[in-house]
């Protein structure tokens, strides 16, 4: 069901081009659309969008097209590799600058089992006190509403619910006859979180349909502390699998205990070579080039940190000794082992020696550290610790050759992206936030942890790209019982509202 509420609020003077929104106007326009944004974000959740899924695909891309017709956007798929992108554009005026949106539509797989509503596609409004929530009444949102009540299903906060706050500031300004300060292009991505697979591709194919001035991606989760926050860089991100084999098959603990190696220890052997206790990588070179000077510390130190009650939420004694704080720590490549696996545990374990044993790993990478040179490391590592590399299962020849043997799988997801805080685009949206929330009321950040498929557009387009964080940092996007709070939907309202009538010169 959609229900729309139409509202005209005609309650200020309106700007003309090049003219930005004060702020008592951007919160009075973010109050009165509150509520008709959130409906939209609903009806957009019960929408199952999962990449793999090709019907799911085509029904997100239907609810898209007609949402930006309604909002005089003109919209086109484009396919790149078979798989289906959208792309909505508007020209307000020939002179003005081009702001390219990127929006990512689909969502992780879920497991209802896990969640504490019947079905995550049908958003379920709740106050929350700490881990304690109960269900309220959507039409309460109607009298009153409480920036900490929260809307619950799969993709609200990653990342329909970001994309809606941006369509919902263009309603505003259509219903209210508001110039925006450029003309818009949307990119809306189906399959993020499959890595965007064909995304460079597609930039590639459409190279000059996209062409733009400057990229927003509208996704992303806030820090610690849930302050409003634009980021100005992603790492990027390289993932391994190793697997070392032991004998041809499981053997009986009992018969060969003592005598047939066990590969669980040479990988635990390798791993520890890998990283020392305080968190810090062994590989050699592995950090090369990443040197943060004291200004830029100062920079990426302006964003407030409470280290005590990090380390409390997370339950931990103490942070890894990479950076001196969280924000420097994420100016680095990481090495983590994601998964591992050998043998059976539980109910099912047995007394056997594996015959193999098997890492996962993941590498967040900087723009010093390309994915190329980080795996090349890791197996020049791998060679000096005595390890025989494969690239398929050994042969029996293999197996009598060497000593220790080793496959090692890789792949290169996103490249990391970073935008110089004080550029052009830096010093615009400042403004535009100091218009929208008030100076001091955000903060600025280099890079986020995470990683986003946006390097190919800076790469081939040739132009800089800022990322808009709605969602709150407890929102848990990709976990069970994923949720978006309301004070943030309503802040990113007031963000998006501010940024698109800021000029940009
Ligand atoms: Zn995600």
């Amino acid at each position: 069901m959609r229900i729309i509420a139409t509202i005209a609020l005609s309650l200020f003077l309106l700007p003309s081009f090049g003219q930005s929104l004060k702020k008592e106007e951007i919160t009075k326009l973010a109050d009165a659309y509150l509520v008709e944004g959130v409906n939209t974000l609903r009806d957009f959740l019960a929408l199952s969008n999962l990449g793999s899924i090709p019907s799911d695909i085509d029904q997100n891309i239907k609810w898209c097209e007609e949402e930006f017709g309604s909002l005089d956007f003109k919209t086109s798929v484009l396919i790149s590799d078979g798989v289906k992108y959208l792309l909505a554009e508007r020209t307000l005026d020939q002179t003005l600058p081009t702001v390219l949106v990127y929006l990512q539509i689909d969502g992780q797989p879920v497991d209802a089992s896990k969640w504490f509503q019947t079905n995550p596609f049908t958003a379920v409004l709740k106050n929350c006190d700490r881990a304690d929530c109960h269900e309220i009444d959507w039409n309460a949102l109607r009298k009153d509403w409480d920036p900490n009540w929260r809307i619950f299903a799969r993709s609200a906060s990653d990342s329909k619910g970001p994309a809606v706050a941006f369509i919902q500031s263009l309603r505003i300004f259509r219903q209210e006859n508001i110039p925006t300060a450029f003309n818009i292009k949307v990119i809306m991505d189906f399959q993020e979180e499959l890595g965007s697979p064909t995304l460079p591709s597609l930039v590639a194919q459409y190279r000059d349909l996209l062409a733009s001035d400057v990229i927003l991606i509208m996704d992303g989760t806030r820090p610690p502390g849930n302050i409003p926050n634009i980021t100005f860089g992603a790492r990027g991100i390289a993932t391994l699998k190793l697997t070392v084999f032991g004998p041809r098959n499981d053997m009986h603990s009992g018969q060969y205990g003592n005598f047939t190696p066990n590969p669980v220890f040479a990988l635990s052997h390798l791993l520890a070579s890998m990283k020392d206790e305080n968190g810090l990588v062994l590989i050699p070179g592995f950090y090369e080039g990443v040197n943060l000077s004291s200004q830029q510390k100062e920079l990426i130190n302006k964003v407030p940190e409470d280290r005590t009650e990090m380390l409390e939420s997370m339950g931990i004694f103490q942070p890894e000794m990479v950076g001196d704080t969280y924000q420097e720590s994420l100016q680095y490549p990481s090495f983590n082992v994601r998964g591992l696996q050998a043998g059976w545990v539980d109910e099912e374990v047995r007394t056997i020696i594996p015959s193999k044993a098997i890492a996962e790993i993941d590498m967040r990478l900087v723009t010093e550290t390309p994915a190329e040179r980080q795996i090349q490391l890791v197996k020049d590592h791998i060679e000096g610790r005595g390890f025989k590399i494969l690239d398929s299962l050994p042969t029996d020849a293999e197996r009598k050759q060497f000593p220790k043997l080793i496959r090692l799988e890789s792949r290169i997801g996103s490249k990391p992206f970073k935008t110089p805080l004080d550029s052009p685009i830096g010093i615009w949206l400042r403004l535009a936030m100091d218009q929208s929330l008030g100076e001091g009321a955000y903060i600025s950040m280099q890079a986020t942890g995470g990683s986003q498929p946006i390097e190919p557009f800076i790469s081939t387009l040739g132009i800089p790209a800022v990322s808009v964080r709605i969602s709150n940092p407890d929102s848990n996007i990709h976990a069970p019982n994923e949720n978006l709070r309301i004070g943030n939907f309503h802040e990113g309202l007031k963000m998006c509202l501010g940024i698109l009538t800021q000029p940009y010169e």
